[in-house]
């Protein structure tokens, strides 16, 4: 049976090593980082990602700033908006809710973000900059996926790692991550031929699909290190709704050596990491070394 990764308790340790900086920030710098959350729309799955930001935001001393608008924005009224958050100093960290309504198109709103405060990571610069290997922001979810992998695994030298998903948001700065860590990087996706047989190759399988229980067992190679990010939702006994992974945990985890869990795994990570990267990017603003503890 592989070690169960806990993805949860690690998110608590890291919250509690932002907070500790933010109280010190506080204290040495009177710098008090904020971030910016934008909703736009009624999404009931975006409202509880948003309240969440914002109660992780407060929890570990931060200043938040909740921007709720109509589900009948204008593009140019959200980049009204934008464009005001970047030339705020209170402001450190912005992160518009994605998805968008229809009649906004999400790239120009995500380039109109100053890339000093783009925590989520998605603006070209940072894209651009990640994939060159030079300091910028990483986004939040492979942030995550790359802590739990390395407390897994002292040296990723080497290893063969294979990404199953290739969004931007997830699969794409996954597999740069992994390239900076100097593994021999597969990016698989809905057109690889025998994706089983391309997993059973993995040292380290990190499925980003959304696809339920998709990776059995039998496409993992014993011992493999396994991070499953996807989040889906499925009918379970007695008619309740759970939630599960990419990866069929039961099959899985008799053979990997060591799996992160989903619920508990990778998702309390993708907050912590957005907490981690506002406080970097307040340090950055006000020309003070960032380094937790
Ligand atoms: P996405 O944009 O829909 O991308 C899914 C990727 O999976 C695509 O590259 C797609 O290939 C590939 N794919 C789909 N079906 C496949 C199949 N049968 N075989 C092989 N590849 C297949 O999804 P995403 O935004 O990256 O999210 C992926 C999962 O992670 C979702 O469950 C999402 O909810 C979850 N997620 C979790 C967090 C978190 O905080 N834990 C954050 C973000 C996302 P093509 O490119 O060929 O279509």
């Amino acid at each position: 049976m592989g070690t169960r990764i806990d993805g949860k308790a690690f998110a608590e340790t890291l919250r509690g090593k932002v907070g500790q900086l933010v109280a010190e920030l506080s204290v040495e710098h009177g710098l008090v980082p904020g971030l910016a959350v934008v909703l736009v729309g009624q999404d009931p799955a975006s409202q509880v990602y948003v309240r969440n930001k914002a109660k992780q935001t407060l929890e570990v001393g931060m200043q938040s700033f909740e921007h709720h608008l109509a589900d009948t924005t204008t593009q140019t009224e959200l980049l009204q908006l934008i464009n005001e958050l970047n030339h705020d100093a209170r402001v450190h960290g912005i992160l518009v809710q994605l998805p968008l309504p229809q009649q906004i198109d999400s790239h120009a709103v995500i380039d109109a973000i100053d890339p000093d405060k783009d925590v989520d990571g998605f603006h070209l610069v940072n894209v651009g900059r990640l994939a060159t290997g030079m300091p910028g922001f990483v986004p939040c979810t492979p942030l995550g996926c790359m802590m739990l992998l390395k407390e897994q695994i002292d040296d990723l030298t080497g290893s063969n790692a294979v990404v199953v998903g290739r969004s931007n948001i997830v699969g794409k700065p996954m597999a740069s991550l992994l390239l900076a860590e100097h593994c021999t990087v597969t990016i698989a996706h809905s057109r690889t031929r025998d994706l089983p047989a391309v997993c059973r190759e993995a040292d380290i399988l990190v499925a980003a699909v959304g696809r339920a229980q998709m990776v059995t067992g039998d496409w993992i190679k014993p011992g493999a290190v396994v991070i499953d990010v996807g989040i889906n939702r499925i009918e379970g006994e007695s008619g309740k709704t759970r939630l599960v992974g990419d990866v069929d945990f039961d099959s899985a985890s008799e053979v990997a050596g060591a799996i992160t869990p989903v619920p508990g795994g990778v998702g309390p990570m993708t907050i912590a990491c957005l907490l981690q990267n506002t406080v970097q990017a307040a340090c950055a603003a006000q020309n003070v070394s960032f380094s937790l503890a």
